[in-house]
């Protein structure tokens, strides 16, 4: 998976893109309508290949845009805009009236290039700000959203789903010994390897600074407490960070409940967090669950 730092640079760059398509396609409708001077590398039949937007398209090193659909369709469409480009700017320095027909075409063509650029950009945006920037954990943004949708869920019936609090123990030590940058790369590496034991639909929000919120679907208590042992154990024994070649261990304490379809999804947060109490109050580094913290 890309940094947040990659992906905020790709997206700088796609923004620059926009801005240089902007641009080619003000001077082209300047030139048309002034019968200025154009430029020749406009009626290039791959004219698309060298314009700003091109250079981006074929050059983009990230790759963080190339598994996307609309990136995709937009190579085919861009092309033809180019070509149609090219055919109103060879008709207007032949002195001729640039055909209705052909400028409709140019002008369609164009709507569909912007229509999945648009597409893509929202895509992206969507991805970008939905996640925390320094560990690429889903933002608080949208958790209660989807922990609606999964109580709604869990309301119609058969599916339960876990939800866990993890708060990584006295954190604030850490950071009085090594520093607020090696505390941050240890939140990246918690996040990363919690990711690891987690399934493709599993979901981590980052709750607070060293807090963060599991959403479990199709998980009841026990398979969620075994699941948030296998984190834990594995934060346990795996150095989350560096300095000076020693290694930083830390460990977490973690509270689970039941997203309650008989309870509000406030409550049920609520829960796992008087969980979480329990387990810091038992001596940390360890896992407790609502049921037996009542
Ligand atoms: P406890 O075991 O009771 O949870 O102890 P704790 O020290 O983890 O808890 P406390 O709430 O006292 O401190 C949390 C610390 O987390 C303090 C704060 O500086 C640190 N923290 C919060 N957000 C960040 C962050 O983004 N980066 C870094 N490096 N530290 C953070
Ligand atoms: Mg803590
Ligand atoms: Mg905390």
């Amino acid at each position: 998976m890309p940094s947040m730092e990659d992906t905020q640079a790709a997206w700088r760059q796609l923004k620059q893109a926009l801005h240089h398509h902007e641009i080619w396609y003000a001077n082209l409708i300047r030139t048309l309508a002034c019968r200025l001077p154009l430029d020749p590398r406009d009626l290039a039949e791959d004219a698309h290949r060298h314009c700003h937007f091109g250079q981006w398209y074929y050059h983009d090193d990230s790759r963080a845009f190339h598994i996307s659909p609309a990136f995709q369709a937009m190579e085919e469409e861009h092309k033809q805009m180019h070509l149609w480009a090219a055919r109103l700017l060879r008709q207007s320095q032949q002195g001729a009236p640039i055909s209705s027909h052909d400028y409709d075409a140019f002008a369609n063509s164009l709507d569909r290039l912007r229509l999945q650029i648009h597409t893509l950009t929202e895509e992206f945006e969507n991805r970008l700000y939905r996640l925390d920037p320094l560990t690429g954990a889903e933002s608080r943004v949208g958790m209660l959203t989807h922990l609606r949708e999964m109580h709604e869920l869990s309301r119609r019936g058969t599916r339960s789903c876990c939800i866990a609090i993890l708060d990584l123990d006295r954190f604030k030590v850490i950071n009085d010994i090594h520093g607020h940058l090696k505390g941050d790369q240890v939140l990246v590496a918690v996040v990363q390897h919690a990711k690891a034991q987690m399934r493709p639909y599993d979901k981590i929000f980052r709750y607070g600074g060293e807090e963060f919120l599991l959403c479990l679907p199709d998980t009841d208590l026990p398979s969620g407490e075994a699941l948030a042992e296998r984190i834990r154990e594995r934060l346990e024994q795996i150095p989350l960070a560096y300095d000076d070649h020693n290694p930083i261990f830390v460990t977490a304490s973690i509270g689970l409940s039941l997203l309650d379809p008989r309870i509000s999804v406030e409550e049920s947060i609520d829960h796992a967090d008087k969980a979480l109490y329990e387990a810091k109050s038992a001596g940390r580094n360890c896992v407790r669950r609502w049921a037996s913290a009542q």
